[in-house]
């Protein structure tokens, strides 16, 4: 109870929090590492709580990397084994909301990327795209011409780096064509991926914006901060949110899902957030903002090194 602090979690508080966990939850990007870089100290560190018995899961908004991508990454970076199975991205996350919510042989059409599509392979959710939309004629009014499949129940969207016009006509025509009983779901809002030196792209809430627009309705989202990701952790791991942690670089996705889980959270500031951010959300008396407030915070992963010592 009482408002969420923020306080630094050192070494000794620090023992006490991990003591009581069985579980951490990991964000990737901006928390483990950065591109392609590891964060320094953070392999050693989850290494250490790999070793002292903890489960480690992943939880990630990027739907363009398999779960099996994701384990790979893990071991090429120096982190503990990881198994698919211990991997949330919302490309995974999306094809179980699919395989559950659509009829049995029913179709999505997919705005995303070649991942997305084998993560509904792998669960068995058929899928049109990704790949180039049809075009049966040179202007956009002939395109609503284009062949619709029957079998289309969903529209599906990822991040797609080949989003375009085309795409963006058929998405709409299935929803148009199906009503309220075609599915539309998207993996996440993030609205932009930052880049080193202060730069970004655009992320795949504009993505799934475009469509929401174009179609009039709002899209189910299934990456953080909705509760979908961490319900498929409990649904394979049956763990206990009160003995769980949320490691997390963004108060809007992995702070707000956790707070929202019942989880304890701890911010890093790896990755894109700063302390500022956070005290104006603290000053602020709108429960919204206070909800993005992080239990602990600390500067990287790696200062969980000294808690973990032997
Ligand atoms: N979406 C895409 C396409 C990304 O490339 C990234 C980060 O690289 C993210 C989302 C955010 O990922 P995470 O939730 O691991 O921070
Ligand atoms: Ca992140």
């Amino acid at each position: 109870g009482g408002p969420r602090r923020c306080r630094r979690l050192e070494a000794e508080a620090a023992r006490a929090v991990l003591g009581a966990a069985d579980t951490l939850l990991f964000d990737c990007d901006g928390v483990l590492w950065r591109g392609e870089a590891a964060v320094g100290g953070a392999a050693a560190a989850l290494g250490r709580l790999a070793a002292a018995g903890k489960r480690l899961c992943y939880v990630t908004n990027n739907s363009s990397r398999t779960r099996a991508a994701y384990t790979e990454k893990l071991r090429r970076l120096g982190f503990p084994p990881a198994e698919p199975r211990h991997v949330f991205g919302s490309a995974y996350c999306a094809a179980r909301y699919l395989r559950q919510a659509l009829p049995p042989g029913a179709a999505a059409y997919v705005l995303g990327s070649p991942a997305l599509a084998a993560e509904l392979e792998a669960v068995g959710v058929p899928h049109l795209g990704p790949g180039p939309a049809a075009l049966p004629g040179p202007a956009p009014a002939d395109w609503a011409q284009a062949p619709l499949d029957p079998a289309v129940r969903a529209v599906l969207v990822g991040f797609d780096e080949h989003f375009s016009y085309a795409k963006l006509c058929q998405a709409l025509r299935y929803l148009l064509r199906g009503g309220p009983d075609c599915l539309l779901v998207g993996t996440n809002r993030d609205h932009r991926l930052p880049l080193e030196g202060g730069t970004a792209i655009p992320g795949t809430g504009c993505l799934v914006k475009a469509v929401e627009t174009a179609a009039q309705r709002e899209a189910f989202i299934v990456g953080k901060p909705n509760r979908y990701m961490f319900d498929c952790v409990v649904s394979e791991f049956n763990i206990d949110p009160a003995r769980t942690i949320m490691v997390g670089d963004r108060l809007d996705t992995d702070i707000l899902m956790g707070n929202s889980c019942g989880l304890t959270t701890l911010l890093t500031l790896t990755g894109v957030t700063t302390l500022d951010e956070v005290k104006g959300h603290q000053e602020s008396d709108c429960p919204a903002r206070q909800s993005l407030v992080p239990d602990y915070y600390v500067d990287s992963i790696a200062d969980l090194l000294p808690a973990l010592g032997d």
